[in-house]
């Protein structure tokens, strides 16, 4: 089959491999891409990918393969999803852009009036729209800047929000992420986050009170303009936090006039089950970032949250030129309607029923397995030395290795690269989702 072959045809909901994983055009894809990018630019996994949709990635070499990935949790509704696919094909035949600070299109208008309505709190509401999730950190910061005119940013270990340089400051882990990029962005403060299975606290209040006195002896509580924390961790390991830390965060946000953003770029947009992860904890935020799983693939991000903080920045001073594209969207609208039209919340809940039932069953069976965690398709496994909670960071990469090779995409992260983290889009069909697990059922086995 030609490439153009395979790319017109429906993507049949079946793994398939035809050659070795990567096959030999994917390979000569690498070679070449080896040659002309930038060699800072890591890839996970060699295959080229011409086509997909539902739960599987076509390579160029005819493999189909399961995707426990979406592209990093951003196909979420799906790769072209069909209401995705037409949104962006009117709209591109119609403008695909103008500058919506030049002049504007009602995209960006309903885009911002959804994000106000789907965001936890009945209060007021602004959104500004942006390209990447650090892009919209950057600003959520900017205006929590504005509006407290403060200047310190908190943030927690095992943090992920971004790679410029304000986000890499953020950012906890050096390798890959900031190694010899400093000089950093300044009065960005680190405290602890609240991590059950390393710090054994599984009283929220407590794990928040440990973080929010070194804020208030370190920092000083005048001095903090916002504090920002990703609901679940996600680079970070999938770390839930014990019930009532992100909510004493809040309460202590309120008291000492802080913005307490959360950074959903990662676990918002129906992955965890809701809306946005917060919701689990009955949580709301004063500002909202979101990106990611937003518009299906297309670049666009967001911060959305209480208007009095959201109008505190001078006309003219957020923006960007391509800031909430029309095509993008488009794209975030069908998006939107997707998610729920097709129930996709409850999805996510029965992908983690499944994916959490099977999980607890192989770690009953294999204490190299130390923790199962996450939410909804969300879903996380802490790998450790047997019976210990000495990471395991080899095991990980020994797993997603013989994965891979079985035409199963898994994705490794946590700050010592010994969680296994699983992302399906939710459009993923039951049977693909019993086969992966059946895949790594079957690793687990085999590496004992
Ligand atoms: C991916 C991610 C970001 C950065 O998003 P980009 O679009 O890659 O800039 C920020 N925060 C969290 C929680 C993320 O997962």
């Amino acid at each position: 089959m030609s490439i153009a072959e395979i790319a017109g045809a429906a993507v049949t909901q079946e793994r398939r491999l035809v050659t070795a994983i990567p096959g030999p055009i994917s390979q000569e894809m690498q070679a070449r891409k080896t040659a002309a990018v930038a060699g800072g630019v890591g890839i996970t996994l060699p295959v080229f990918v011409v086509a997909a949709g539902g739960g599987i990635l076509v390579d160029a070499d005819g493999n189909q393969l399961i995707d426990f990935g979406s592209g990093i949790a951003v196909t979420t509704v799906g790769n072209s999803a069909p209401a995705v696919v037409e949104a962006v094909t009117q709209q591109v035949a119609a403008f695909t852009h103008t500058c919506f600070m030049v002049t504007p299109y009602e995209g960006y208008v309903r885009v911002a009036e959804e994000l106000n309505r789907l965001t936890p709190g009945e209060h007021e509401k602004r959104s500004v729209l942006f390209n990447s999730g650090a892009e919209a950190v950057e600003n959520a910061v900017k205006i929590a800047r504005a509006h407290t005119r403060r200047q310190a940013v908190v943030v927690f270990d095992h943090a992920y929000h971004g790679r410029t340089n304000l986000t890499m400051a953020m950012t906890a882990k050096n390798q890959p992420y900031k190694n010899g990029f400093g000089p950093f962005a300044g009065e960005v403060y680190r405290v602890p986050t609240s991590f059950p299975f390393r710090d054994g606290e599984t009283d929220g209040a407590a794990a928040a009170a440990r973080a929010l006195d070194l804020i208030d002896k370190q920092v000083g509580a005048d001095n903090v303009a916002a504090i920002v924390i990703e609901p679940i961790q996600g680079e970070g390991g999938f770390i839930v936090p014990a019930p009532g830390f992100l909510r004493a965060l809040q309460d202590w946000c309120t008291e000492a006039g802080a913005v307490f953003v959360a950074d959903e770029v990662q676990s918002g947009f129906a992955r965890t089950g809701a809306m946005f992860a917060v919701e689990h904890d009955g949580v709301v935020p004063d500002l909202i970032v979101t990106a990611k799983g937003i518009a299906g693939g297309l670049p666009l991000s967001a911060v959305t949250g209480r208007a009095d903080i959201m109008d505190a920045p001078h006309a003219g001073g957020l923006g960007g030129t391509y800031g909430g594209n029309p095509i993008a969207c488009a794209a975030a609208l069908a998006v939107i309607d997707t998610i729920e039209r097709d129930g996709l919340l409850a999805r996510a809940g029965q992908i983690e029923k499944t994916m959490v039932g099977r999980l607890n069953a192989m770690a009953a069976e294999d204490t190299r397995i130390g923790e199962v965690r996450g939410r909804g398709a969300m879903i996380a496994v802490e790998l450790v030395k047997a019976g210990t909670t000495e990471p395991d960071a080899d095991l990980a990469k020994r797993v997603s290795a013989a994965a891979h090779a079985q035409g199963l995409v898994v994705l490794t992260c946590g700050t010592y690269g010994n969680v296994l983290r699983f992302l399906p889009p939710l459009s993923m069909p039951d049977h693909l989702l019993e086969e992966g697990l059946d895949i790594l059922a079957a690793i687990f086995t085999e590496t004992r």
